[in-house]
């Protein structure tokens, strides 16, 4: 029998950041997966900076790094014509450390992850399928079944779902996911293609019927293909890849060969979400939680977000550093972004796909053009890189939060990246905990209801100008989160 304070149903990328956060807090749990390990499959390829953001945090950042890429450009290819290419680069510069569109594969980041946890002295379950689920006085029993067919039971207090899509405690819970399935049903494939056009861009497809993109993927040639299915095959249970070869050189619109493919597979896009990401002691994570088109590179990545929301409060709880209460701000905080995430990329989506005229029209016409108009504009180009990025993801209307705010900055948002000559915002937030930064003087500063670790860092010179320059006051003090989201400021 196990008995453990948090078990975590998955071990995808959602249940793995979970499974680091909680061995950075010190706090004791399980996490158990069907498989026998990590994903073999490249899956989600865009790692947006606010996770890059987070990993820095956990100290696998520059591990990140060294294994992916930065995405150069988006090309337009409109009824076989090179409409724009639009230089992505720098569009963050001064915004983060991580200014740009990263490209680093799920099984990479999966391998990343599961190495902290192992790093830390954890370890996966993998070969446990969770089989059933129940509830108890004071939390949930279960049992796993092994892959070498023996069973265990379980209890824990907290239950955490990153089962993914068909998470068994989203089933459990009973918790409605509402929203619909779309009509098309779109294809993926991880290809080599040989063309004219050099690598390390986007390459976007648009023509009055079809919808192609290419992301450039680790290796020579090496490229992940989307699009809609061909017409003639859709409602098929299996898909050949010479079709699809045939498709992606047909319509491609530049000279292409299409000369081998590492996997392909297809699928029904879904736009749905929980109604609620918390009932009693159990939390929906990640695709469990939340799933939608891939549009804009944002499912793995709200995922890890998720699992840091949660992370360090159910440390606070089972440390005994917080009130249980501390854990509803998990849905208060998570469910707007994810309600906003599913509306924002079914739309986009309905504008790449539709064989409607509206959107046929601003597929083809407005958005080549109008995106490389957009980004020759300083406010609008920030704007984009935040939206995209997650480094706008903010929690004004929080229950942690209170309101108070020094200029644009207030309660709840993401603490600001700036740096000074030999320092940088985000090196105060590297520990473990609350962060106290005090600005000119002493000012004694509490963060309520919390007996966890606080550190104080009085900033002063080039970063108490810096600092100032970011919009935080220069006198007072301003109190950060452990996920790095600010909580108070106090201006004197
Ligand atoms: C082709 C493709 C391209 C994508 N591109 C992007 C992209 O560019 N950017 C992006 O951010 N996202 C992208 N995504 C989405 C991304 O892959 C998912 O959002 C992400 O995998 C969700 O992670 P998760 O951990 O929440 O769920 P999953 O990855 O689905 O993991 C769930 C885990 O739970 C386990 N599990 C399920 N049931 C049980 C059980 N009963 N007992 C034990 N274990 C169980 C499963 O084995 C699995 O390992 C893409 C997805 C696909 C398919």
């Amino acid at each position: 029998m196990i008995r453990t304070p948090i078990m975590i149903v998955g071990a995808g990328p959602t249940g793995l950041m979970l499974s680091s956060q909680l061995h950075r807090y010190g706090a004791p749990h399980t996490i158990v997966d069907t498989k026998p390990g990590i994903t073999q499959l490249s899956k989600a390829l865009a790692v947006q900076a606010r996770t890059l953001e987070q990993y820095r945090q956990l100290g696998i950042a520059e591990a990140a790094i060294n294994k992916g890429f930065i995405a150069k450009n988006v090309r337009f290819i409109v009824n076989g014509t090179i409409k724009a290419t639009v230089p992505f680069g720098e569009i963050g510069a001064g915004l983060s450390p991580y200014p740009y569109l990263f490209i680093l594969e799920q099984s990479q980041n999966e391998a990343l992850l599961r190495d902290d946890i192992i790093s830390k002295g954890g370890n996966i379950q993998w070969g446990s399928e969770v089989v059933e689920i129940g509830r108890s006085e004071n939390g949930y029993t279960g049992l796993l079944k092994r892959s070498d067919g023996s069973q265990e039971p379980f209890h824990c207090q907290y239950l955490v779902g990153c089962g993914g899509a068909n998470s068994p405690v989203r089933h459990f819970l009973q918790m409605p996911f509402q929203g619909k399935t779309n009509e098309q049903t779109f294809f993926v494939a991880d290809i080599t293609l040989e063309m004219e056009l050099d690598k390390h861009g986007l390459l976007l497809v648009i023509n009055n019927k079809e919808f192609l993109a290419f992301f450039p993927m680790s290796g020579t040639n090496q490229y992940r293909a989307i699009g809609i299915l061909p017409q003639q095959v859709n409602g098929e249970d299996s898909l050949s890849f010479d079709l699809l070869k045939k498709h992606i050189e047909q319509n491609i619109g530049v000279r292409a060969k299409v000369t081998g493919h590492a996997w392909h597979s297809h699928y029904r896009v879904h736009h749905r979400i929980a109604d609620s990401f918390q009932k009693g002691n159990a939390f929906l994570v990640g695709d469990a939680a939340h799933i939608h088109s891939p549009a804009g590179g944002q499912g793995m990545n709200t995922g890890l977000g998720d699992a840091v929301n949660l992370g360090w409060k159910l440390a606070a709880v089972i440390n005994g550093w917080s009130e249980t209460k501390i854990l509803e701000s998990y849905n208060e905080e998570r469910r707007p972004f994810g309600v906003q995430l599913v509306h924002t990329t079914d739309q986009a989506f309905t504008i790449m796909v539709s064989r409607k005229w509206f959107p046929r029209f601003i597929r083809t016409r407005i958005l080549p053009l109008g995106l490389a108009t957009v980004l020759k504009f300083n406010a609008l180009r920030r704007l984009m890189f935040k939206t995209i990025s997650q480094t706008r993801i903010g929690y004004r209307n929080s229950s942690l939060s209170d309101g108070s705010r020094s200029g644009e900055i207030r309660s709840g948002d993401r603490f600001p990246w700036f740096q000074w000559n030999g320092g940088n915002s985000f090196d105060w937030l590297s520990g473990v905990g609350y962060v106290i930064l005090r600005f000119g003087g002493k000012t004694e500063r509490q963060v309520p209801g919390w007996t966890g670790p606080v550190q104080t860092i009085d900033v002063e010179g080039a970063a108490a100008k810096a600092a100032l320059a970011a919009g935080l006051p220069s006198s007072g003090a301003v109190v950060v989160r452990p996920d790095m989201h600010v909580q108070t400021i106090v201006k004197h």
